[in-house]
């Protein structure tokens, strides 16, 4: 991935740049304020005491009031909804309580001029406006059929679905389904990190790094950065189908899996800034560990691409000699991005830059730079 001589970064309009063959043995120098932390407010822990219980209240309504499977009659079509428990909770509960309560606790931590919630509402500068249009994107069924339709249905293959298939086809079944639901998550998630890890060092590969770079383009960092993905992200179907795919875990071990990632996810790119001591280096990766790897580009040795950071440490991608993380490194990359308004665009123009990857002609040009 990288060639060519160490070269000094440069400075230039306040960005870091990354010239290309170059790689960076020091650590990268820092030129924002350090974020302010603050004190926690007894008045704001009573509020959000009261939004819990009354978050609690609605999650029993839904379990204890709305029926389980509803059928409709359409058109002379009867449709039944099943599972509706679980469709609810697991939406409601990304919505009403893993984004409000990451948005808490980074407020806790930095003080309402360092949350995200004052950058996304109030500061609204063009990056934090994409991560808001994508948010909402996210909310709606538009992102799930753009999904289907940029990444030519590949990503919204179901992994149990597969499963089932294959055991039919083999007679073999790895499931892992009756085993008790602990050592089912255990299980699910060390073969969810571990396949993640992988889909993240494809990403940063010369073929799929202008789908992934949509996600590094953010300027800043806010909690919603985390749902900043491009809608033909292939790579996706390693970590999303390959891990149901091969141990068929029950639907609420998968369905407590992912909510576990969605919040780590957040959590991750929350401008808190803590590297988590010993947790953060190898159980779950940290905020500040997440900046750094959003410092660097594909130019660049790339390191800290596991949720789980045991993977960086085994596969040698942990970085110690990128010294001291925290929330005043800059981040981005060298392409220009418009955000904002323009945000379809940018998704269009890096789709368009993925295809145009695949001709031999941008290939050859790409080795001859050192990329691989
Ligand atoms: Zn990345
Ligand atoms: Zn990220």
């Amino acid at each position: 991935m990288v060639n060519g001589d160490v070269v000094a970064i440069m400075a230039r309009s306040g960005r870091w740049i990354r010239p290309q063959g170059s790689r960076v043995d020091a650590a990268p120098p820092v030129t924002a304020a350090r974020p302010p932390r603050a004190t926690v407010s007894l008045p704001l822990l009573g509020l959000f005491a009261a939004y819990l219980a009354l978050v609690a209240a609605a999650g029993w309504a839904v379990v204890n009031l709305l029926p389980d499977r509803i059928a409709i009659t359409a058109l002379g079509h009867a449709v039944s909804l099943g599972e509706l428990h679980r469709r609810v909770l697991q939406h409601g509960s990304i919505l009403v309580l893993i984004v409000p309560g990451v948005l808490f606790a980074e407020m806790v931590f930095t003080g309402w001029r360092g949350t995200s919630l004052r950058h996304l509402l109030a500061v609204r500068s063009p990056t934090a406006r994409s991560d808001l249009a994508i948010f909402a994107l996210w909310q709606t069924p538009l992102m799930n059929g753009l999904i289907a339709v940029l990444s030519l249905g590949v990503t919204v293959i179901s992994g149990a679905w597969l499963h089932d298939r294959l055991a039919r086809l083999t007679g073999v079944s790895l499931s892992v389904a009756a085993l008790p639901a602990a050592v089912q998550v255990l299980v699910f998630l060390t073969v969810f990190s571990f396949l993640d890890y992988w889909n993240h060092r494809l990403d940063h590969s010369r073929l799929f790094w202008p789908l992934h770079r949509f996600h590094h383009a953010a300027e800043e960092f806010t909690v919603l950065n985390s749902v900043r993905i491009h809608p033909a992200a292939f790579t996706s179907i390693l970590s999303a189908t390959l891990p149901a795919m091969l141990f068929g875990a029950s639907p609420d071990v998968i369905a407590d899996v992912n909510l576990f990632v969605i919040t780590l996810r957040y959590v991750i790119h929350s401008r808190i800034d803590s590297d988590f001591g010993w947790v953060g280096r190898w159980i779950v990766q940290s905020p500040v560990h997440h900046r750094l790897h959003h410092v660097l580009d594909m130019s660049l040795p790339t390191g800290h691409f596991a949720l789980m950071p045991v993977w960086d440490h085994l596969f040698g991608t942990w970085r110690p000699d990128a010294g001291e993380a925290d929330q005043r490194l800059v981040i981005g990359v060298e392409t220009a991005y418009r955000h904002g308004a323009w945000v379809g665009a940018d998704i269009w123009r890096d789709y368009l830059d993925f295809w145009k990857g695949l001709r031999p002609a941008t290939r050859g040009a790409a080795a001859e730079q050192g990329i691989v």
